[in-house]
């Protein structure tokens, strides 16, 4: 079963078509076409230069392709901002938690929440944390207790972010992200730096939250969490698409086994060095 016999009637929450981005002579993505539909887990991997950031700045709205189109459930996009994309639906979690050292769990939770009943400035509302002064209205308590719950963070709802495991501030980042009521959630590097039993506990919750029918795009040097969470993937080199089909067929592709799954990929693992220091940037934040 691929993606597209199953999803052949549905428009895609999000899609690129026949993107490509040019930085001066360089072409970071050519002629690229990705799609998004609800509800499913889609991975893109591809080694360091690949162009996997670049085509998630253009899904994002960060950067404008030199050519081709982004849609969101069938509109055109290409253009909008950001913040334009975020009340569409489309959140993103960052690959260094971007959390407010002084709020609890449960508060970040709750200013995702409200943020999306403010929806004029979402994404600086975020970052700043002006979204707390919003009014808190009747859903709120309800909305939030089910997704502490559903993240297994309510015991530790009233605990400040500061110093959570790295693991644990990725659950409370995409709680926040989930309360803005997305459809569609681009993950960067969402495994990155945390150990096997964390990298676990986030690959069943990006599980549960497609449950739920918000669907999935990340960016992920863990391979095998890969082809082991995703319904479809993308393999991407040097800003080409390479190949694209299910875990099945991606671990089957000669192309894509030569050339990322074979014993010399060191590159599509992270390092250890990697792994400390993103634990470091995380303990900064503290
Ligand atoms: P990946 O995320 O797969 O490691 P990137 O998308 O970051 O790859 O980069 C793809 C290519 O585009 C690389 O050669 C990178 O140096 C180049 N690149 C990315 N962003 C810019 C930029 N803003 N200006 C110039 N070159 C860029
Ligand atoms: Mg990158």
């Amino acid at each position: 079963m691929s993606i597209k016999e199953n999803d052949v009637n549905s428009i895609p929450r999000l899609e690129a078509k026949g993107v490509t981005m040019k930085f001066g002579g360089l072409v970071a993505l050519a002629d690229v076409d990705l799609q998004v539909p609800a509800g499913r887990i889609i991975g893109l991997v591809g080694p360091n230069g690949a162009g996997k950031s670049t085509l998630f700045g253009v899904l994002s709205g960060l950067l404008k392709p030199t050519t081709g189109s982004v849609f969101m459930d069938g509109v055109e996009i290409t253009g909008a901002a950001p913040q334009v994309r975020a009340r569409r639906g489309l959140a993103r979690t960052f690959q260094h938690p971007e959390l407010f050292a002084s709020l609890t769990v449960r508060e970040h939770i709750a200013l995702g929440y409200r943020v999306r009943h403010h929806k004029s400035r979402i994404v600086t509302d975020l970052i700043t944390g002006r979204g707390l002064f919003v009014k808190k209205d009747a859903d709120e308590d309800a909305r939030v207790d089910e997704l502490l719950e559903e993240l297994n963070l309510t015991n530790i709802q009233h605990s400040a972010v500061v110093g959570l495991p790295l693991g644990t501030s990725r659950l409370v980042e995409i709680g926040r992200a989930l309360a803005t009521g997305p459809k569609v959630m681009l993950m960067d590097e969402p495994s990155s730096g945390l150990d096997v039993a964390e990298s676990e506990d986030l690959a069943n919750t990006m599980r549960k939250v497609a449950e739920h029918g918000v669907s999935l795009l990340f960016v992920e040097h863990d391979v095998p969490m890969v082809l082991s969470l995703c319904d479809y993937v993308y393999v991407i080199d040097f800003g080409v698409k390479i190949a694209e089909g299910t875990p099945e067929e991606i671990r089957a592709n000669a192309a894509v086994r030569a050339a990322y799954l074979g014993e010399e990929s060191d590159e599509i693992h992270i390092s250890q060095a990697d792994a400390d220091l993103a634990a470091t940037s995380a303990g900064d934040l503290a």
